[in-house]
């Protein structure tokens, strides 16, 4: 089948769906026909493009909609909108619930690949095993509804660590590794111009102990202030990102 190019974005309806989009029809359950009849609004015979996160975004048509179940006739393939060539992780302190909602939510935006939630000495936010599960189903689906909106096709991968050692040690050699720090000396012009990997680090509401910064230190990662202001963890962890996709992502491409 003929692969369309994308439509301009935020003109058609996109639905995440975690299912092989292969073949000619696929079945929805009741929270995603929920979703398509009274969150976008749609009915019988309108289109939405549906993908899937593995490669696979189609255009399909809705045959049968009710509360309970929907029905797609899957139609044209598009082109998944490509990943920034620059694979960018952000470690994020555990941070009061809504701040990571925003966090995790503006990250998939900005095309960042892996999300790690890491539990640092300041962070006032605890997660036993029952609670980080659900937090990450909370935190998967944010990044599903961010790539719904913003046109991406893959969310990031998001796990969650109960020590900063445990989460440093999964960050990969050859990653350009930056802890944001307020009170940190180093210049953004000693970074270097072009990078694959990126791994950004960032402190909870309260900052990194001495214990944090020491680890961090071993870990080889450098620090870098934002500007001469103290920002929110939240408003630093965009910040950073943002900074990433500037100085080595996608930012300053064409797309036309
Ligand atoms: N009193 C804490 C301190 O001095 O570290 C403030 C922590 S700040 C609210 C939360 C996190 O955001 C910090 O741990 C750091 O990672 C990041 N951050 C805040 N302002 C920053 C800045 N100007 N430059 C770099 N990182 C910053």
């Amino acid at each position: 089948m003929a692969r369309e190019a994308a439509p301009e974005q935020g003109r058609e309806p996109r639905l995440f769906l975690a299912v092989d989009l292969l073949g000619s029809r696929v079945t929805l359950d009741s929270p995603d026909a929920h979703y398509l009849g009274h969150v976008l609004r749609l009915r019988k015979g309108e289109q939405v493009t549906v993908f899937n996160g593995r490669g696979e975004e189609r255009v399909a048509t809705i045959e049968r909609l009710d509360r309970q179940r929907a029905e797609l006739i899957l139609g044209a393939h598009r082109t998944a909108l490509p990943e920034p060539t620059v694979e960018v992780t952000l470690v994020q302190s555990l941070v009061k619930n809504d701040a990571m909602d925003l966090i995790v939510q503006k990250a998939t935006e900005l095309g960042v690949r892996r999300i790690c939630a890491v539990k640092t000495d300041h962070s006032v936010v605890r997660l036993d095993a029952t609670r980080a599960d659900r937090r990450l189903a909370h935190w998967r689906k944010i990044a599903q509804s961010a790539c719904e909106q913003s046109g991406r096709h893959s969310p990031p991968t998001i796990d969650c660590y109960a020590t900063l050692d445990e989460c440093l040690a999964t960050v990969p050699d050859d990653a350009l590794k930056i802890a944001l720090h307020p009170r940190a000396t180093s210049a953004d012009e000693a970074l270097p111009r072009s990078v694959g990997k990126v791994c950004l680090l960032v402190g909870p509401e309260g900052g990194f102990s001495v214990a944090d910064l020491a680890q961090i230190a071993a870990a080889h990662f450098a620090t870098l202030r934002l500007g001469p202001r103290i920002l929110r963890a939240e408003t630093a962890a965009v910040a950073a990102c943002t900074f990433a996709a500037l100085r080595w992502g996608d930012f300053g491409t064409n797309h036309a």
